[in-house]
């Protein structure tokens, strides 16, 4: 073997070697503030993620008003990650319009490499190699290697940190550089609209913590959960109050949006999806097919398809709710009907 050859075999064997990431010291390991105030005022960018869900625009409009007061809005950015067809309809142009009205910045990221379907799908045979590896070493009949789920779930939610929060990351590199060399670490206060009352994971989360993880020596990233303590009548009231527009989806009934099919989702969001989107749906179910798992544990596409169709064929097809429908059941008809004014005029108060 050449010398050349030789030293090509040993550096193409060698595992690929991980920069070690370096946290600047000045990072803390706990927050110094939980002070709304103190961390908007402490904060080179406010970076507001925007899935152009309910929570979010609550939380973006609440945010955007308090950075007003404060005569902050040019630090503040709204993000959207931008998940391609699986997300409903109009997403991200929702978004975009909730920047446009708030007067701040807006960015839209994408994860490269394909959407969730096609990712669940590169998952599987990554996961059936590795299976049919581990049992050739074991000894063992590969065909019969058990391959593990290769959907999202709760506990391997590879959606967020491949499709989100990877790419947010990103646009955090390109916001510190935007602001050169300060002399310190750039501190983002990175905004997420997480609720207590979506479920009891979220409810064990901080309100503010550091992102050390995200954080590094050019950097200080911090976690506010604004609206953590929030009700859902606390979120429809500030929607109400400030005049944004919000999803249709959720006047059709959704409690919940981002993916149309999310894997956490409850059955009813799920089955009712399936009705506003069959096409949709009927892609999920030939993946789960090809990946040999279902979509969600317990329940799959197949059967969210069954109940759609059986719920079709007792109540007939779905007709277009009242503009406004989701938000009258929280703060009344008369109030929604002056909301639906203030969105058609484009008003906005934010410092009201
Ligand atoms: S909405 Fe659900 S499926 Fe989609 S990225 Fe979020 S957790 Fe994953």
């Amino acid at each position: 073997m050449s010398a050349q050859l030789a030293l090509f075999d040993e550096t193409f064997h060698a595992p690929a070697k991980k920069r070690a990431r370096r946290i600047h010291p000045s990072v803390p390991a706990e927050p110094t503030t939980t002070i709304p105030t103190a961390l908007l005022r402490a904060a080179d960018w406010i970076l507001l993620n925007s899935s152009g869900g309910k929570d979010s625009q609550a939380m973006a409009s609440h945010i955007c008003r308090l950075a007003a007061k404060l005569r902050l809005l040019h630090r503040v950015v709204i993000v959207h990650a931008d998940l391609g067809d699986v997300e409903w309809e109009g997403t991200r142009k929702l978004a975009e319009e909730q920047a446009r009205r708030l007067g701040v910045r807006f960015e839209v990221v994408k994860a490269e490499g394909g959407d969730l379907l096609a990712r669940t799908v590169a998952r599987f045979f990554k996961l059936k190699a590795k299976a049919e590896r581990e049992a050739r070493e074991q000894g063992l009949d590969p065909a019969t290697a058990k391959v593990a789920p290769a959907w999202p779930s709760s506990s391997a939610r590879w959606c967020t940190s491949d499709l989100k929060r990877g790419p947010v990351r990103k646009l955090m590199t390109r916001l510190v550089a935007e602001l050169g060399d300060l002399g310190r670490p750039v501190r983002i206060l990175n905004c997420l609209g997480q609720r207590a009352a979506e479920s009891a994971p979220r409810a064990k989360l901080a309100a503010v913590e550091v992102d050390r993880p995200a954080s590094n020596g050019k950097r200080h990233v911090t976690t506010w959960r604004p609206i953590h303590g929030w009700t859902d009548a606390e979120v429809w009231k500030e929607i109400a109050r400030s005049g944004l527009p919000y999803h249709e989806a959720y006047d059709w009934g959704m409690s919940r949006l981002s993916c149309s099919f999310c894997v956490l989702g409850c059955e009813a969001d799920v089955v009712l999806a399936a009705r506003l989107r069959p096409a949709k749906a009927a892609e999920y179910v030939a993946v789960e097919k090809e990946v040999r798992a279902d979509f969600k544990y317990g329940l799959s596409m197949r059967e969210i398809v069954e109940r759609a169709a059986a719920l079709e064929a007792e109540r007939g097809e779905l007709r277009r709710p009242p503009r406004g429908a989701a938000l009258a059941r929280y703060v009344g008809k008369k109030a929604a009907r002056a909301y639906l004014v203030c969105v058609e005029r484009g008003r906005l108060d934010l410092v009201a």
